[in-house]
């Protein structure tokens, strides 16, 4: 079993971005649309079916609730309420196998590597990330896209 779990955004962050249609803590307003490509839901870390179901488009600090300095960038969540992720251990089924960058974070937000995986390599290097003890825990991003997926840290 792995040793660490995703970590989705709060669900408080999701019911107030669905209530007031802007973006925590920016206030920018936030973008409904029927999702039209790849679209990761950041509170369930699901896909938002495409053509079928609408996604919300908002800027989040990707450092939510860390406090350390920001990095705002656009995300997705479904429109309609979605179950949190439940934080079963490994990398979440639908991004197993993608391009993706993982971001491993010491202290006061230090970047200490970055290590981009495909084939299905993400498993094995969050392992190596986290085995070091520096490494307080590990940001996933899309490589392609570039965008802030979820988080990851040891159980
Ligand atoms: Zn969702």
């Amino acid at each position: 079993m792995s040793s660490f779990h995703a970590v989705a955004i709060p669900s408080e962050v999701a019911r107030a971005v669905r209530a007031t249609m802007k973006s925590p803590k920016y206030g920018f307003p936030a973008h409904k649309e029927v999702a039209a490509g790849r679209a990761p839901c950041r509170h369930c870390l699901e896909l938002v079916k495409l053509n079928e179901e609408e996604a919300i488009l908002f800027t989040l600090d990707a450092f939510h609730g860390q406090n350390v300095p920001p990095s705002p960038g656009p995300v997705y969540i479904h429109a309609k309420e979605c179950p949190r992720y439940d934080e079963r251990p490994g990398i979440p089924e639908t991004y197993r196998g993608r391009l993706l960058t993982l971001e491993a974070f010491g202290s006061d937000r230090r970047l200490l590597a970055e290590v981009r995986v495909a084939n299905g390599e993400e498993e094995a290097a969050t392992k190596v990330l986290l085995a070091k003890p520096e490494v307080e825990y590990v940001h996933v991003r899309s490589t392609e896209a570039g965008c802030y997926l979820f988080r990851l840290e040891r159980n």
